[in-house]
C-alpha cells in the first residue's frame, strides 16, 4: 500500500484548492446567509450555476466517476478520487459545484452501470452535465428500512407499464427545483427470494401520483435547497422501460449504489473534521481566559492533538478502502468499506464537538461552518445504513474469517 499521491492528484489538488481560495471561500458567509433565510426556501442561490460552468471549464467535473466521460469527467480512481473529495467536504454545499453531490453521484453510477441506452440518453446525460438533479427512494416511514427486504412500495405490472404506489421519506434532492427524476425502489415479485423481490425504476418526478408531502428538517436545518422529502406515490405510472436493469434486480442495484456512495461521504467527513481541526487550532491561538492563552492549556493541547490522531486514524483507513475498491472491486473492499463507515461520522462528531467546545457561544451559532458540519455528521451515523447494520455485517464476517 502506497498512498502518496501521485503528481496527477497533486496537481488536481492544488487546482481545487486554487478555486476554493478564488471562488468558494470568498462566497461562503453570502451562501450560509441565503440558504438559511426561510424566504429563500427551496431557492438556489444564484451564484451556483456561475460557479458550475468555471468548474466544468477548469476540468473540476464529476471528478467522482470512475468512468471517463470525455471533457464530461477525468475517470479517477477512488483512490485519486479520495483527497479531492476531502476538499469538497471543507464546505458542505462545494460538491454540488463540481456535479460531486450526493445522491446524485449514486444516480449516476447506477445509470452508467445499470441503464440502458435510452436511460442513458435521457436521464444520465443532463445528469452529467449538472443539468438536472435526482432523487433516490428506498427508505419508507412505515418500516425498518436499513433493511431494505422491508421496503413495501409495489411495483405492479399493467400492460406496458408498472404502476407505483407507496410511501417514501427521507428522500434527499426531493425538495430542489431542480430534481427532475427518481429511482425508486419497490418490490415487482412480493412472493419471491427475499432479495429478488425488488426492482428499481425511474420515475420522472412530474408524473401524475406522485406529491411531495412535506420537507424534513434535521435538527432544524432543512438543508435547502436539496432538501429531505416525504413523497407519496399514488398509483404512479411509468413506462416499462423505465425499469432498470430487470425485475429482482433491485436489491443488487442497491448493493453496488452503496458502496461508493459510503466512502465518498467518509472522505467528505474527513474533510469536515480536517477543516474543524484547523479552526480549533486558530482559536485556541487568539483566544486567552484567566491570563493565558487557550493554546498553553494543557487541557486544550490534548483535545487538539488527539483530534490530529483520530483525523489522520480515519484518512488513512478511507485511503486503504479506496485502494481495495481500485484494485480487488467493491465487494472485496466492503469490509474496509463496512469500517470506516463506522468510524468516520463518529470520528468527525468527536473533532467537531470539540472544536464547538473551543469556540465557545461561537461554535454553536451561524458564524462558523461547525454547527452544520455536527448536524451533517450526525446523520450519517444512520444514512447508507446505521453504525449497528454495518457493525452487525462486519461482526459476522470476520467471525467468519477467523473460525475457517
Ligand atoms: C438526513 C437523511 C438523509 C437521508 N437520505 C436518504 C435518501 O436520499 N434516500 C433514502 O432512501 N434514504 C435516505 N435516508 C434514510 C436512511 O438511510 C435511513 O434512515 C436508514 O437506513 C435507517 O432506516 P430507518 O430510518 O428506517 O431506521 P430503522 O431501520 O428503523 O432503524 C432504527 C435503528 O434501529 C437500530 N438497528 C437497526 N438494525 C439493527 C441491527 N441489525 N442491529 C442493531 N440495531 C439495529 C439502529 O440503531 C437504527 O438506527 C436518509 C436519512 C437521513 C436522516
Amino acid at each position: 500500500m502506497n498512498f502518496e499521491y501521485t503528481d496527477k492528484v497533486k496537481s488536481l489538488q492544488e487546482k481545487l484548492n486554487a478555486f476554493f481560495e478564488t471562488y468558494i471561500l470568498p462566497v461562503e458567509e453570502e451562501v450560509a446567509a441565503f440558504t438559511f433565510n426561510p424566504e429563500n426556501r427551496w431557492k438556489q442561490w444564484p451564484g451556483m450555476e456561475g460557479l458550475k460552468e468555471k468548474a466544468k471549464a477548469a476540468g473540476l467535473w464529476n471528478l467522482f466517476l470512475p468512468n471517463s466521460y470525455g471533457e464530461l469527467s477525468p475517470g479517477l480512481s477512488n483512490l485519486e478520487y479520495a483527497p479531492l473529495a476531502e476538499i469538497m467536504g471543507r464546505v458542505l454545499w462545494s460538491s454540488e459545484v463540481f456535479n460531486c453531490s450526493a445522491p446524485d453521484t449514486g444516480n449516476m453510477e447506477v445509470l452508467a452501470k445499470y441503464g440502458s441506452p435510452e436511460q442513458q440518453e435521457e436521464w444520465l446525460k443532463p445528469l452529467l452535465n449538472g443539468a438536472i438533479r435526482s432523487a433516490f427512494l428506498m427508505t419508507e416511514p412505515q418500516v425498518a428500512s436499513s433493511d431494505a427486504t422491508n421496503i413495501e412500495t409495489r411495483i405492479v405490472s399493467d400492460g406496458d407499464d408498472y404502476i407505483i404506489s407507496g410511501r417514501k421519506w427521507w428522500s434527499s434532492g426531493g425538495m430542489n427545483p431542480h430534481c427532475k427524476v427518481a429511482i425508486v425502489m419497490g418490490k415487482t415479485d412480493p412472493t419471491a427470494h427475499r432479495h429478488q423481490q425488488q426492482s428499481m425504476v425511474l420515475v420522472p418526478m412530474n408524473t401524475p401520483g406522485l406529491k411531495v408531502i412535506r420537507p424534513l428538517s434535521v435538527f432544524g436545518f432543512y438543508d435547502s435547497p436539496e432538501g429531505h422529502a416525504e413523497i407519496e406515490l399514488d398509483h404512479v405510472r411509468v413506462p416499462k422501460s423505465n425499469l432498470i436493469l430487470g425485475e429482482g434486480r433491485g436489491f443488487e442495484i442497491a448493493q453496488g449504489r452503496l458502496g461508493p456512495g459510503r466512502i465518498h461521504h467518509c472522505m467528505r467527513l474527513i474533510g469536515m473534521a480536517q477543516r474543524s481541526l484547523e479552526l480549533m487550532s486558530q482559536r485556541a491561538s487568539e483566544r486567552i481566559a484567566f491570563g493565558k492563552a487557550f493554546k498553553e492549556y494543557s487541557s486544550i493541547r490534548q483535545e487538539i492533538a488527539q483530534s490530529q490522531c483520530e483525523v489522520e486514524q480515519a484518512r488513512l483507513l478511507t485511503l486503504s478502502a479506496a485502494d481495495k475498491m481500485d484494485k480487488e472491486g467493491n465487494k472485496k473492499a466492503k469490509e474496509l468499506i463496512a469500517m470506516i463507515k463506522i468510524i468516520a461520522p463518529k470520528m468527525a462528531l468527536k473533532v467537531i464537538d470539540r472544536a464547538i467546545q473551543i469556540h465557545g457561544g461561537k461554535g454553536v451559532g451561524p458564524d462558523t461552518p461547525l454547527a452544520h458540519f455536527f448536524v451533517a455528521a450526525r446523520i450519517l451515523r444512520l444514512a447508507d445504513g446505521p453504525d449497528e447494520v454495518h457493525l452487525h455485517q462486519l461482526g459476522k464476517s470476520v467471525i467468519n474469517n477467523y473460525s475457517k
